[in-house]
């Protein structure tokens, strides 16, 4: 037999060989019995050294054209097998898409949150800016230019936390509006609304926390006058309690309003005519509110003989209560899922 006809056997019986293999392990043994260095190839190697020196150019390339054949189907069965493994694979791990999938509970936001943005987004509406400040603030800008200078005995109705002397928890978002008459530059007309936490050095109990939230209003122009609060509260009252409420506005103090009400609405539960939400009396009280104070416009740069304005401030967890029925302010922070999920 001549080598050529050697080549072509061992060629053939490789491809055989190699192509019944059926794992990788089988197919790194077939490898070596042609390829490795004790293998096929190197019986047939060993034959060159008796050829004559001109065959052996012409049997070099016959070994190399062979060689590469049989690395050529060791390559082809080793990505048969290897696409078999993955076919595998997947035949076992196909995914039951009948099966019922795992329910996931969305949650929903906290009520305060929610009543907040109502009433952000009724204001907005009537054309008000929205605007936040710190909590911790300096007491000039919590009292002092508020109308209220150390030792006022109204401070006494906001005690609070003091950092410093000087520096404290505020007690309302009043200081916002201070903020913002002091940023106002030009001393233009101011339309805002200021949500935010405040704190107060109250006990806790069922209407006493000694945090909680308030949104107030602040209105400064050369045209407002006690109408245009009217009307602006009425408006709101009827949107957060309904289309038939009516306000009322009793005489009260306040030392950045002057002249200063409380305002009330007629009861959404018994309609004005007396029940225990309301006390027997048709109305519940729901803000504060009052033409601004001339002290506090001039002590942020305002010329009090040119402009006027007036201003509001309501608790979130008060209008919260009031609309569901909710007995006991210390609901909105022990964070008991139960009661915040009933707001959905
Ligand atoms: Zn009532």
């Amino acid at each position: 037999m001549s080598v050529k006809e050697k080549l072509q056997e061992l060629i053939k019986e490789a491809e055989m060989s190699i192509q019944l293999v059926k794992n990788i392990h089988e197919l790194n043994e077939a490898k070596s019995k042609y390829l490795g260095k004790k293998g096929a190839f190197q019986d047939i190697m060993k034959l060159m050294k008796d050829l004559p020196n001109e065959e052996k150019p012409a049997f070099g390339k016959l070994t190399n054209e062979a060689k590469q054949k049989i690395s050529g189907y060791v390559n082809e069965q080793k990505q048969l097998i290897e696409e078999a493994i993955i076919n595998e694979k997947l035949k076992s791990e196909t995914i039951d898409v009948t099966l019922p999938g795992k329910k996931f509970e969305a949650g929903n936001r906290h009520l305060l949150s929610q009543i907040k943005e109502e009433i952000e987004d009724l204001f907005i509406g009537m054309g008000y800016e929205v605007m936040e400040g710190p909590e911790v603030e300096i007491d000039e800008y919590n009292f002092e230019k508020l109308n209220l200078p150390k030792n006022h005995p109204a401070r006494d109705m906001q005690d609070t936390f003091y950092i410093t002397n000087e520096t404290l928890l505020r007690t309302h978002t009043s200081p916002v509006q201070v903020r913002t008459m002091l940023d106002n530059t030009e001393k233009g007309p101011i339309k805002i609304i200021c949500p935010g936490k405040v704190y107060r050095r109250d006990a806790d109990d069922a209407t006493h926390s000694h945090q909680f939230m308030q949104i107030e209003g602040l209105v400064v122009d050369e045209l407002t006058s006690m109408a245009d609060l009217k009307g602006t509260l009425l408006v709101a009252a009827r949107k957060l309690f309904g289309d038939k409420r009516e306000i009322r506005l009793r005489p009260s103090y306040f030392p950045f309003t002057e002249p200063s009400v409380e305002v009330d609405v007629s009861c959404h539960n018994c309609n004005g005519k007396g029940c225990n939400i309301c006390k027997g009396t048709g109305w519940i009280e729901v803000l504060g509110a009052g033409v601004i104070n001339n002290n506090v416009l001039e002590a942020s740069g305002y010329d009090s003989t040119k402009y006027q304005g007036f201003a509001f401030g309501m608790g979130v967890e008060r209008m919260a209560m009031l609309k569901y029925g909710i007995n006991d302010i210390r609901a909105f922070y022990t964070n008991d899922i139960r009661f915040n999920k009933q707001f959905k």
